[in-house]
């Protein structure tokens, strides 16, 4: 199921919403701001009740 989600950039601090498919558990992938186009890696973890949570962090963190 697509979820649609905010995060902030960790690189310009933008505020910007992407979609993340919570069907397929947890999973960690790259995701360009839609700002500064840096690679922001997304983890993506859902917990047994199903609600999902999502972590950004820079490359270089
Ligand atoms: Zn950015």
């Amino acid at each position: 199921m697509l979820e649609f989600t905010e995060i902030s950039c960790p690189y310009c601090g933008e505020t910007q919403s992407i979609d993340v498919d919570t069907s397929a558990g947890d999973q960690s992938y790259w995701q360009d701001c839609q700002v500064c186009c840096c690679p922001i890696l997304c983890d993506l973890v859902i917990d047994n009740r199903g609600a999902y949570q999502l972590l950004t962090r820079r490359d270089d963190d």
